[in-house]
């Protein structure tokens, strides 16, 4: 076995590796793949980082292609996010001609690889047009939807399923999110690569490099947010609740580390109102990171003693994973994936107002043992449930399943 699957055997079990390997043989050779509109920044991208080098590593030819386009695609793209969460936003037409004409041009380029490929993943709204522009293509398709669309505003829903019928399945991270779509749809969360810089063990020293760094007090509680400047986030329910925390243990800190994904028009306006509202607290630090800072937050989910991720609505929630995966408590605003990996008072806490995050902060700092006791539970259940080899092993099972459908 390679040095690279023997390291993911260590840490996720042969079996987890075995069954990758039984399920990639008959893929070998063929070419797989992945389209998205960013290669830094979220969780999309995120996972590709590490998905894409272990799929070529079992032997599947897989590469990894990024569409891009102009401001107005950018600002249709994310209303259109923000109506598969519930906005009730309508897109104007201008923003909708951007969206079609930006694939359209993606499709001239994109349009000779595509069709030759056995086996594609177009992953959210952004490049979902792109299997009506390749008629000849002679693979599999499959959507992949990483946002809570549970609830969308129909008209922009109707809009996108225009395109999204046509794929031979498609997949969500939780069955809530499943839609009304004439193929069949598959449940398979998102991971995290315990391998990666973001979740490798890190040094003691590396850990500590982050309190000199950003001016911490590391023999006060700090509590982190890690996220996208994003109102879904909400960052300022977490200074809200580091405020109520305050009151009551003056020595409390708060981080929220943050950047930018290139396919986020929104986020300058959202720091903006995040620095007015934490006014000029020097316990509160707001970090502006750049894409690659994968090291630094890192060390600084395991540098803090309690991680939040209060968000008000949540595709799944990688921060959230990787952060019950260094062994820490959790609390999590009670949506979307979160549920999904905070199984309540057991990995984690499931909050849904800033005063009940506060309550569960202030009863943590005075349990250690509970701190302890979470906290192992989560890294257990990121094990189990949420490493990238169980992710993949879904993926391919879904390929499988549709490569025998055609046969028969
Ligand atoms: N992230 C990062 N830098 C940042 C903010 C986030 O590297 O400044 C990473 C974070 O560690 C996680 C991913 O981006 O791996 C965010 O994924 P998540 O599912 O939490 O949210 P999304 O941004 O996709 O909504």
């Amino acid at each position: 076995m390679s040095e690279l699957l023997s390291a993911y055997a260590k840490v996720a079990g042969q079996d987890a590796v075995s069954k990758l390997q039984q399920l990639a043989a008959p893929m070998k050779g063929k070419k797989f793949v992945h389209v998205n509109s960013t290669r830094v920044g979220g969780g999309v991208a995120e996972i590709l980082m590490k998905m894409v080098p272990l799929m070529n590593e079992l032997g599947i030819d897989t590469s990894w292609e990024v569409i891009t386009g102009e401001d107005k695609f950018y600002q249709c793209t994310k209303s259109m996010h923000n109506a598969l969460q519930g906005d009730q936003v309508d897109i104007a037409d201008d923003l909708l001609k951007a969206y079609e004409e930006t694939n359209f041009k993606n499709a001239e380029e994109l349009r000779p690889i595509l069709e030759e490929t056995d086996y594609v993943i177009i992953h959210d709204p952004q490049p979902a047009p792109l299997l009506s522009l390749c008629p000849n293509r002679r693979g599999k398709w499959v959507w992949r939807c990483h946002i809570d669309a549970s609830k969308p505003h129909p008209p922009v829903w109707n809009y996108l399923s225009q395109y999204v019928k046509d794929y031979d399945a498609s997949y969500f991270s939780l069955a809530d999110y499943a839609q009304q779509l004439p193929h069949t749809q598959y449940l398979i969360p998102p991971s995290i690569d315990p391998l990666s810089e973001k979740n490798m063990d890190l040094d003691q020293s590396e850990i500590e490099s982050v309190y000199e760094e950003f001016d911490l007090d590391r023999s006060r509680p700090i509590m982190l947010q890690v996220s996208r400047y994003d109102r879904f986030k909400d960052p300022i329910g977490v200074i809200e609740a580091y405020k109520f925390v305050k009151e009551s243990m003056p020595e409390i800190q708060l981080v929220l580390a943050g950047g930018g994904a290139t396919d986020d028009p929104e986020g300058e306006e959202v720091l903006r109102e995040v620095r007015e509202s934490a006014g000029d607290d020097p316990d509160i630090h707001i970090l502006l990171l750049p894409p690659d800072a994968h090291v630094t937050i890192n060390a600084l989910q395991r540098a803090s003693d309690i991680i939040l991720q209060k968000s008000l609505k949540e595709g799944f929630g990688l921060t959230v994973t990787e952060a019950m995966w260094k062994g820490k408590p959790v609390i999590g605003g009670n949506t979307g994936g979160i549920r999904l990996q905070i199984v309540n008072h057991h990995t984690g806490f499931l909050v849904d107002t800033p005063e009940g995050a506060a309550l569960r902060i202030q009863d943590l700092l005075q349990n250690p043992d509970k701190m302890e006791e979470i906290g192992k539970n989560a890294k257990e259940y990121v094990r189990e449930n949420f490493l990238n080899t169980r992710h993949l092993r879904e993926i391919l099972s879904l390929f499988t399943i549709l490569d025998n459908q055609s046969k028969t």
